[in-house]
């Protein structure tokens, strides 16, 4: 028996654990050397999302000494944007970076681990996740697929979208073309509007063009990168479809079950570092965008009026009545999610909230 047989022997004392998450296997340290690939969703060389990934590699592979090498793809160069999650479940690649709300037809339920209209924020899905079972019940949803998730970034509260006209009632979806993925798309379709599912790469020339009357992406450090600001002129907030997205770091299990377990806490712990850096550096550099944007005469940031708002969360919530009628996986999900969202708001409301209107 190779000392490789044997290390696969000691997983078999890891998979006992599997079924939690973070759970630490029991394979030896090793001096052995691990060359990944990670596929993303993300066009190349991306700010934000894609500098996500590749601090994530760098994370990686510094902790690890380089025992674990990670070629890192942005979309299409490797793997088509939409399909990293299959080619990570099939082993072909054994990492991805991308949105959970991107593999609904696999399973309902992951959209709840990406971003669920009028849900929770980035604080508060961290808190549900890491502390509220939250990173249990998606190890749980990915299992099937012999996929492991881990938060590895979040963008905070995003912006509602470029418009190409102002959005007064509700009415005025009517007929819209609207890159709006997830739940929130779902949403739109119900108050009339057309929802469309397309990666980043492809907004501006769709905006411009008039494929698209409206897209949302990220806020102002992604939307400007890609130049939306010069392809239509109204820029809504909140972002009530995206308050606070998750962005996952997935990882093949055996390939994850083959790594001693120092590795693995290397991996996990570089995932929890992504996760903190992203949301401090979209944090920063929005602040930063946003000034631009407000000097800049071609553009009118407007807030979506309130009863919009209300109409938009009452079809949301709709929605969600519909999907865990029909899925008790996403039943059980959303029973987790809002036990702990309302727990968290009522928290919420007499610290961060009472806190910003003083
Ligand atoms: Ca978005």
């Amino acid at each position: 028996m190779n000392r490789r047989d044997l290390i696969k022997l000691g997983t078999i004392g890891s998979l006992n654990a599997c079924s939690k998450p973070n759970h630490i296997g029991v394979n030896a340290p090793t001096d052995e050397y691990f060359n990944w690939r990670m596929a993303t969703t993300w066009p190349p060389n991306f700010p934000g999302l894609g500098a996500g990934a590749l601090n994530l590699k760098r994370y990686i592979e510094d902790a690890s000494q380089g025992r674990i090498r990670i070629e890192l793809y942005a979309a299409n160069e490797l793997v088509p944007p939409f399909e990293v999650f299959d080619a990570v479940s099939q082993g072909s690649i054994e990492m991805g970076h991308s949105g959970a709300y991107y593999w609904r037809g696999k399973a309902e339920a992951v959209q709840f681990f990406s971003s669920v209209p009028f849900g929770m924020n980035a604080h508060e899905v961290n808190a549900w996740i890491y502390y509220g079972g939250g990173l249990e019940l998606w190890t749980e949803v990915y299992e099937p697929f012999g996929v492991i998730p881990f938060p590895a970034g979040n963008s905070g509260v995003q912006m509602g979208g470029w418009f190409n006209k102002r959005i007064d009632t509700i009415e005025d979806l009517i007929g819209l073309r609207m890159r709006l993925p997830g739940i929130g798309g779902e949403v739109l379709r119900r108050a009339g509007g057309v929802p469309v599912t397309l990666p980043g790469a492809e907004l501006f020339t769709a905006l411009s063009t008039g494929v698209l009357d409206a897209t949302e992406w990220v806020g102002p450090y992604n939307d400007i990168a890609f130049g939306l600001h010069q392809a239509a002129r109204y820029y809504y907030y909140p972002g009530w479809h995206e308050p606070g997205p998750i962005m996952e770091c997935i990882i093949n299990q055996s390939a994850y079950e083959d790594l001693p377990s120092d590795l693995q806490a290397i991996v996990r712990v570089a995932c929890q570092a992504a996760n903190l850096d992203m949301i401090s550096e979209y944090n920063a550099r929005n602040a930063r965008s946003l000034s631009q944007l407000i000097n800049n005469e071609d553009v009118e940031i407007l807030s979506f009026p309130r009863d919009v708002l209300n109409q938009l969360e009452k079809l949301t919530h709709e929605v969600i009545e519909e999907l865990i009628a029909r899925d008790a996986q996403s039943a059980k999900v959303w029973s987790s999610y809002q036990g702990f969202m309302s727990q968290s708001k009522g928290w919420l409301r007499i610290s961060e909230k009472s806190y910003l209107a003083i």
